[in-house]
C-alpha cells in the first residue's frame, strides 16, 4: 500500500467523503490511502457491478476493469451498473461511463479482452488488491495463480442461485490460504463437465439479484479494509450465504501445504 499526505485531500473531497472520514477506522489518513490506491476488478457483472459501483463512490483513486463481453439485455436483472442504454456497449465502456458520472476524481483504465496468464500477473503487480468477479472456475483459478506471482491480496466471491461466498486470499502473506487450498479438487477436474461443482455458472442456473449484490458488497468491504488497513478481513475463512433461510456461515480454512499453488517450494511459479 502506498503511504500518502493527508492533506493532498481539497475542500470537495473532504465534503464528498466526510461521512467516511468520521469514521475513526477511516479518517482523512485512510481516506487518503484510498484516493492512492489501485484496484483491479476482474469482470463487470453481477459482481464487479456493485464492486466497482461502492469503489468508486468509496474514493478508490484508480480502478483497472477488465471485461471482454458486451452489455446483454438478460445482464441488466443484477449487473447494476449497466443501464438499459448500454446494451450493446462493451461492458468495460459502460461501466466507466456510470462511474465517471458517480464520481469523477476515480481514474479508470479499461481492458475488453480476455486476460491470459501473463497478462494477469502483470496487470496484478501494478495494483495493490485484486477482485475476482468472474464467474467460471477456469478464471478463478488462473487469476489466484496470477494473484500468486504477484504477491497481491485477492478478494473472491461466487454467487449463484440464493446462494453467495466470500474469501480474502493474502498472497502478499505467507501463511495465507488460497483459492486452490479450497478447492483443489476442483482444480485437478476442472476439465471434466461432470465433476464441475453446482458454483460454475449463473447463466447456467439462474441467480437472485439482490444476492449478486449483497456478495458484492462485503467483497467492496474486505477491498476497502486491505486498502486502509483496519479490522480483521476474511483470510483464513470462507463466508457462505443461503439467501434462501437468510443464514450465513463462517468456515475456518487452512493453507494446504501441498498445494501446488501456495504450498511449499512453489515460489509463486505459475
Ligand atoms: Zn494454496
Amino acid at each position: 500500500m502506498r503511504t500518502a499526505d493527508p492533506l493532498s485531500l481539497n475542500d470537495d473531497q473532504l465534503l464528498r467523503y466526510s461521512r467516511q472520514i468520521f469514521l475513526s477506522d477511516i479518517d482523512v489518513g485512510g481516506q487518503s490511502r484510498l484516493l492512492n490506491s489501485r484496484v483491479l476488478v476482474l469482470g463487470l457483472g453481477g459482481l464487479g457491478s456493485p464492486v466497482s459501483i461502492y469503489l468508486a463512490a468509496s474514493g478508490v483513486g484508480h480502478l483497472v476493469l477488465v471485461d471482454p463481453d458486451r452489455v446483454e439485455l438478460s445482464n441488466l436483472q443484477r449487473q447494476i451498473v449497466h443501464t438499459s442504454k448500454s446494451v450493446g456497449e462493451e461492458k468495460v465502456d459502460s461501466a466507466r461511463a456510470a462511474l465517471k458520472a458517480l464520481n469523477p476524481d476515480v481514474r479508470i483504465t479499461v481492458c475488453n479482452r480476455l486476460l491470459d496468464e501473463s497478462d494477469l500477473v502483470r496487470e496484478a503487480r501494478g495494483v495493490d488488491v485484486v477482485v475476482d468477479g468472474t464467474d467460471n472456475f477456469q478464471a478463478r483459478f488462473a487469476i489466484n495463480r496470477a494473484c500468486r506471482a504477484a504477491e497481491k491480496p485477492l478478494v473472491s466471491g461466487a454467487v449463484v442461485r440464493l446462494e453467495g461466498q466470500i474469501s480474502v486470499y493474502r498472497h502478499d502473506q505467507p501463511d495465507s490460504p488460497c483459492y486452490n487450498c479450497l478447492y483443489r479438487d476442483i482444480a485437478e477436474t476442472a476439465g471434466d463437465p461432470a465433476q464441475r461443482s453446482s458454483w460454475e455458472n449463473c447463466a447456467e442456473t439462474g441467480v437472485l439479484a439482490p444476492v449478486a449484490g449483497i456478495i458484492g458488497c462485503v467483497q467492496a468491504t474486505e477491498v476497502i479494509k486491505l486498502l486502509v488497513g483496519f479490522g480483521e478481513t476474511l483470510c483464513g475463512r470462507l463466508l457462505l450465504l443461503d439467501a434462501r433461510t437468510m443464514e450465513w456461515n463462517c468456515v475456518r480454512m487452512k493453507k494446504d501445504p501441498n498445494c501446488k499453488v501456495c504450498g511449499v517450494g512453489t515460489g509463486g511459479k505459475i
